[in-house]
Formats: structure tokens, sequence, C-alpha cells
């Protein structure tokens, strides 16, 4: 029995399933209605480079590559997003420096990719990173 058919319990059930238990799951109220529904549907590693979390988080990639190739009615999303500032790491020599499926792109990039964004006219305090592999938001 899972308790909460949001993407934790959905996929504990579904995982647990696959496994070859008979899975019941239950909501108090619509599956996927719970925090889940609030989301940004990011998927990827976000800003986080090191400590514990780094590696489970760098994985979620390749772990959502998995369940769309298992389950292909799945609806996933591969549109990418556009960052700003702090989701760049540095280089020893300040250079900015793109994550794992990051891009450091340009103003003009940032201009085809999203035209009704206003950039700061004295440039970013930052550098834009892409990241192909998750969402716009
Ligand atoms: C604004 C916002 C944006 C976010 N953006 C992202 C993002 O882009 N990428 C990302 O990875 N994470 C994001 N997160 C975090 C992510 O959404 C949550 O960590 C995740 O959805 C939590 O899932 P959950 O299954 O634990 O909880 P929930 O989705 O809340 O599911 C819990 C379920 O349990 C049910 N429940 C609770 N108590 C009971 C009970 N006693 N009996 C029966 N059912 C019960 C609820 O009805 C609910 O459906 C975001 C969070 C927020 C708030």
């Amino acid at each position: 029995m899972v308790v909460g058919a949001g993407i934790v319990g959905a996929s504990v059930a579904y995982h647990a399933a696959r496994a070859g238990a008979a899975v019941t799951l239950v909501d108090a109220g619509r599956p996927g209605a719970g925090v889940t529904a609030a989301s940004f549907a990011w998927i990827g590693a976000s800003g986080v480079r090191t400590g514990p979390a780094a590696a489970l988080r760098a994985s979620a990639t390749d772990e959502y590559r998995r369940l769309e190739a298992e389950l292909p009615g799945l609806p996933v999303t591969w549109s990418g997003s556009l960052s700003w500032g702090a989701m760049a790491g540095r280089a020893a020599d300040g250079a900015p420096q793109a994550g794992p499926g990051q891009e450091i792109v340009d103003a003009a990039t940032v201009a085809t990719l999203e035209p009704a964004l206003r950039q700061p006219r004295n440039g970013p305090s930052g550098h834009p990173v892409t990241a192909p592999s998750t969402r716009w938001a």
C-alpha cells in the first residue's frame, strides 16, 4: 500500500509493481494534485555540483530518459531551460563554466530563444546558461 499519489508515491508504486509487488496506490484527493502539480517540472541537477546530493541530482535526467523509454505514453517535454547568473560555475580564472548538459550562451542566443525577454541594459550580472535537457519554465 502506497499512500499519496504525487511524484514520489507514483514512482514508488510504479517501481514496486515493476519489481513484482501487488501495489495499491491511494490518495486523499486526485493523483498528482499536491505539490507535484505546482512544480516547474524541471528535470535536472540545477546548480548543484558538489555535496552528497550532486550525483543523485545529476542522475535525474538519465532516470527520466529511462522512464520515458519504459512508458511511451509518459508526456515528458525536453525543451530546455534558461538560467542566469549563479547557475553557471566558475573556473579558477573566474570564467563562467557550464555544468553537465549545460551551455553558456550569449545575449543574441538568449534573444533567439526567448524573444519576449527583456535583458539587462548593462549586461547580466552573471552568464546565461541553457540546459537543453530540461524544460522551459
Ligand atoms: C513552486 C514549486 C516548484 C517546484 N519545482 C520543481 C521542479 O521544477 N523540479 C523538481 O524536481 N521539483 C520541484 N519542486 C519540488 C517538487 O514539486 C516536490 O518535491 C514534489 O512534487 C513532492 O512530491 P510528493 O509526491 O512528495 O508530494 P505531493 O505531490 O504533495 O504528493 C503527496 C500526495 O499525498 C496525498 N496525501 C497526503 N496525505 C495523505 C493521507 N493521509 N492520505 C492519503 N493521501 C495523502 C496528497 O493528496 C498528495 O497528492 C517544486 C516545488 C514547488 C513548491
